[in-house]
């Protein structure tokens, strides 16, 4: 598996612009990483420095070096115009949401989307006078049929966070762009070593940085990277609620990027091992991941993924709520708990039903997601087979 974008050149390997971009040590005695800048008041020197606005930084809240430094190595990896750090990964997606509409558009929304997305999209764009609609992660150049005139925003997700259906970004796209919408992707996932939405016609990438660019479970931060067509709207629309994440943030953010291509392809190679162990468990009816050929949407993956993330899905034969338990209950190496993207491996029993509307779930048994971490992948394993082994008895 190749770690190059099959997309789009870049002037250096991901690699180094990882571990180079974004620093400038010649601007800081020496010291090799960006320090964390701590400020809200900027200072002038004169009424006409005052006046004219243009030092590089006028007010903490609009950024300073060390959110800069974040945005820069996020811009260069996702061939993006420019990137915004924002306080969370929901805010990424509510900031691109609001950039794209007014009262009396509309938006197209994944089923498959990452459930708070959902949440707003339901209970503030249509508060606001924007109607809300959800369509089914695989339709793919279908789309067109839903556009409406009045359609401005679409929002996938791909693979969906639970679900892990992989959506067709440049059939997305041109759909969206035919109608005068935008279209924003969810791009956590696969993280842009491996997947590059913007080159296959997406306007606006958003990125839950507290999971693989954080690493470390320990803060929480977003990016929002778009082409130059849609900066202006998505900049103003920050600015205007008042977003801004903290040098602080920042920081964690820049320290977990120097190491994120290491991180993914140790994640990549551990959740394959577990995720097709998975599927030789008689337990296990069936595993959500899609990089495993029994996946359905493998070929769309490996035409559009260079690799893949830690996190992927298994359903396991219908049991009582009993069985649950006792699989996640007494778990020694895997705990539970929302997130993922950090070192630790986490296991969590999920329900989808209620979080479906274009199509509504029908998978019998239970499903579990999991993000492999960096335990010892023998332990990882014999912790999971304990847990069959109490399901299969409480079945
Ligand atoms: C966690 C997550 C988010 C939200 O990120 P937060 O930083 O927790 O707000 C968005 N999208 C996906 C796919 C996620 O997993």
């Amino acid at each position: 598996m190749s770690d190059r974008s099959p997309t789009s050149p870049r002037t250096h390997s991901i690699e180094t612009a990882l571990t180079h971009t974004g620093r400038n040590p010649d601007n800081q005695f020496g010291f090799v990483n960006t320090p964390v800048y701590r400020g809200s008041t900027v200072l002038f020197k004169t009424l006409s420095d005052l006046e004219a606005q243009s030092q590089p930084y006028l007010y903490g809240r609009a950024g300073n070096p060390t959110t800069e430094s974040v945005e820069a190595v996020v811009s260069e990896l996702e061939g993006a115009y420019r990137t915004r750090l924002v306080p969370s990964g929901l805010a990424a997606i509510t900031i691109a949401l609001m950039s794209c509409v007014q009262a009396g558009d509309d938006v197209l929304i994944t089923d498959s989307a990452y459930e708070p997305g959902r949440k707003f999209a339901d209970g503030f764009l249509e508060r606001m006078g924007v109607s809300v609609r959800f369509y089914d992660p695989r339709i793919g150049a279908g789309l067109s049929d839903l556009m409406q005139p009045n359609t401005r925003a679409v929002l996938a997700e791909s693979p969906g966070s639970l679900t892990f259906e992989i959506q067709d970004i440049p059939a997305l796209a041109a759909a969206a762009h035919a109608g005068g919408a935008r279209l924003i992707v969810d791009n956590s996932w696969a993280s842009p070593l491996y997947h590059r939405p913007i080159a296959l016609g997406a306007d606006i990438v958003v990125h839950a940085a507290t999971k693989m660019f954080v690493g470390h479970s320990d803060a929480f931060a977003g990016t929002i990277s778009t082409t130059e067509e849609a900066w202006e709207d998505v900049e103003r629309i920050r600015a205007l609620l008042g977003f801004f994440t903290s040098g602080d943030e920042a920081f964690q953010v820049a320290r977990g990027l120097r190491t994120l291509a290491l991180r993914m392809k140790e994640h990549q190679h551990r959740a394959l091992d577990v995720a097709s162990w998975l599927e030789t468990q008689d337990e296990v009816e069936k595993v959500l991941h899609p990089a495993l050929p029994s996946h359905p949407d493998h070929a769309l993956w490996q035409r559009d993924f260079s690799g893949a993330g830690s996190l992927f899905s298994f359903i396991l034969k219908p049991a009582p709520r009993a069985a649950v338990a006792a699989f996640v209950d007494h778990m020694q190496v895997f705990s539970m708990g929302y997130s993922w993207g950090g070192y630790e491996s986490l296991c969590l029993p999920v329900t989808i039903t209620k979080a479906r509307t274009a199509v509504p779930w029908s998978e019998p048994g239970n499903l579990f997601r999991v993000h492999v971490g960096f335990e010892g992948i023998e332990d990882l394993k014999a912790d999971l087979a304990d847990a069959l082994d109490r399901y299969r008895r409480a079945r």
